[in-house]
């Protein structure tokens, strides 16, 4: 909405052997570009976030097309003694332009905390990837009335330290944990209260101007069938799609009626 370029992006997860993954990219690039006509050039960004093993066969077979290819984490360092951990300019070299960072499921299953989540970011804007910082409340501190307080919180801890240029490229997902993969997703107008407020945050923290220019997506359940009420909030500029990216041709129709 308002002059900023919508955003769908397709969460992998651990999902993918690499010869899959390179029949799933094919699938939706030709889902875009294929019979029912290329999704008009300038539209909308999309992104595809395979596993780090299927990274390699994905970007072969999206060559040449406008889709991106973006990670599901990276390390917070460099190069150095980091056993099992992936860096920024390891993805670059991959042909990253993209990472997911602090998805609800590293924060609950893999011990991430905001300290660690912000130091992603800020190694992800260092080597050049355009970070997707998740936030989100689970159904307990929603029921509490908490929603506004934890996802604000998450926010500002991982923007608060930016300069104004570098919040402005990171892209913010709001995505409630209840609503992942849970077939129930937030209704539209829940979800714009919230990336609303997100705006407002990032204009405290950062000014009108990037306030203005920072993306902000909805994930949680979002299917071809629900993302046009999502598309219609004047603060959602796009998802972050799980289960739906799964299936090229569902995830090319999710991005056209987006
Ligand atoms: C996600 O994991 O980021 C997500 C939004 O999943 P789903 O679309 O399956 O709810």
């Amino acid at each position: 909405a308002a002059g900023r370029r919508p955003l769908f992006a397709g969460n992998w997860k651990m999902h993918t052997l690499p010869a899959e993954a390179a029949r799933l990219a094919a699938a939706v690039r030709e889902g875009l570009e294929g019979p029912a006509g290329p999704v008009p050039a300038g539209a909308a960004e999309v992104v595809l976030c395979p596993p780090f093993t299927s990274l390699a066969t994905a970007a072969e077979a999206l060559a040449g097309s406008g889709i991106a290819l973006g990670a599901q984490d990276v390390a917070w360092g460099d190069f150095g003694a980091f056993t099992g951990e992936v860096s920024a300019p390891m993805l670059r070299a991959l042909g990253c332009r993209y990472v997911i960072v602090g998805h609800s499921e590293r924060r609950r299953l893999l011990g991430e905390d905001d300290a660690l989540v912000q130091r992603k970011l800020l190694a992800a804007l260092a080597g050049g990837l355009v970070p997707i910082l998740c936030v989100g409340e689970d159904a307990a501190q929603r029921q509490e009335g908490r929603t506004a307080a934890v996802v604000l919180g998450q926010a500002a801890y991982a923007l608060a330290g930016l300069e104004p240029e570098e919040a402005a490229r990171v892209v913010i997902a709001y995505e409630p944990v209840w609503a992942i993969g849970s077939g129930q997703p937030a209704t539209p107008a829940d979800a714009q209260a919230v990336a609303a407020a997100i705006r407002r945050l990032v204009e405290r923290l950062h000014g009108p101007a990037t306030a203005a220019a920072v993306r902000i997506l909805y994930g949680g359940s979002v299917k071809p069938d629900n993302i046009g009420g999502f598309m219609a909030q004047p603060d959602i500029d796009g998802a972050l799609v799980g289960g739906a990216s799964l299936d090229g041709t569902a995830f090319a129709r999710l991005v056209r009626e987006g």
